[in-house]
């Protein structure tokens, strides 16, 4: 079968290597979709450290074709979207309700692959089946939808809250989304690329701003004049997160679901946080929202979120292009079905 390997910083090949083989306790899907992350964007041009050779894809869906002979409750020809994330179950985080903490999640190999491949095997706590309904471009957007939900629970958004969401890509469309199914009285999301922003005010953001041409700030405090009570800043840049800081009204809370390596610190008051009440989180993955995103996606807007499809073998056209900014979700699809 084809797969995706990383060799070094670029650096990205299809090789091939045998279906893995199916052991009792193992999973084989055929992947028909897999979305490129943020995340795999940073890792293929080094933003995030990372070991190589390294196989990436972590978004994905496709049919089962294979199940070991412990599996109880997925079969051959189920439709399923996989959570790559895994966690041991017995470490202390993951025993104390936090398995996105887990201790033991990166030491523990549990994909043969990652999902930019024809086929992948993964144990069976990590694959969920997915609704007839529901296409393999939208399970493959499960995962980052799962991620949201994690962000919203933690954001405790209430109605009427104005809440602002730096940076327009698939997460951030995501959560403007799901930010105004909570009642936000107030939506403004901030991001430069003109056409991302066109999509936000589609699906219900009141304003979209280019930050390098308006002022974040005066567009805030023209819709409530307290301030947001919730700034989601997706992109983990220490300017935009002090930035955020000075949006927020008194019991604010700012919420840091972005991650990338900067050397930089972020300077902050502990006056102006304790005085005013605020509350800084950081937010990682997607604890118990797995199965809360799959019985939620279809009730997503997905068509306009998704820009973009691709073969395994143009894998790195996708790459560039996704480094570009300029679009949204780009999904490859290892087995075909993708509009050239
Ligand atoms: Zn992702
Ligand atoms: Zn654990």
């Amino acid at each position: 079968m084809k797969y995706a390997l990383l060799h070094g910083m670029r650096d990205l090949r299809i090789e091939e290597k045998p279906v893995p083989e199916i052991t009792p306790d193992r999973i084989i899907i055929k992947i028909f979709s897999c979305g490129i992350c943020g995340t795999d964007v940073l890792i293929y041009n080094g933003k995030i450290p990372h070991s190589f050779p390294y196989s990436p894809g972590h978004e994905c869906s496709g049919i089962v074709t294979d199940v070991g002979k412990n599996i109880t409750h997925i079969k051959s020809g189920d439709r399923v979207a996989v959570d790559p994330n895994y966690s041991c179950g017995f470490c202390y985080y993951c025993r104390h309700g936090y398995p996105n903490l887990c201790e033991n999640q990166k030491k523990i190999k549990v994909k043969s692959n990652g999902g930019f491949a024809e086929y992948i095997s993964v144990p069976e706590t990590l694959v969920y089946k997915i609704p007839d309904d529901v296409s393999f471009g939208q399970a493959a957007l499960i995962e980052t939808l799962s991620c949201c939900i994690h962000i919203i629970e933690e954001a405790d958004i209430k109605v009427s809250d104005t809440v602002v969401i730096i940076g327009g890509g698939a997460m951030g469309l995501i959560l403007l989304q799901l930010a105004r199914k909570k009642g936000a009285a107030g939506i403004i999301l901030s991001e430069p690329v003109e056409s991302k922003r066109q999509i936000a005010l589609k699906l219900g953001a009141d304003i979209a701003i280019d930050p390098t041409r308006q002022d974040l700030a005066s567009v805030v405090r023209s819709m409530s004049k307290q301030g947001a009570n919730v700034v989601i800043e997706g992109l983990g840049l220490p300017d935009t997160i002090e930035e955020s800081l000075t949006l927020l009204a008194k019991k604010g809370r700012l919420i840091l679901p972005g991650f990338r390596l900067e050397e930089r610190k972020i300077h902050i008051s502990p006056y102006f946080l304790t005085t005013n009440e605020i509350t800084i989180k950081g937010v990682f993955l997607n604890p118990f929202s797995f199965s809360k995103a799959v019985d939620q996606v279809s009730n997503l807007e997905c068509d306009l979120i998704i820009t973009g499809n691709y073969p395994l073998e143009q894998i790195n056209e996708a790459m560039k292009e996704a480094e570009k900014g300029n679009q949204i979700k780009l999904i490859i699809k290892p087995n075909g079905g993708y509009k050239a």
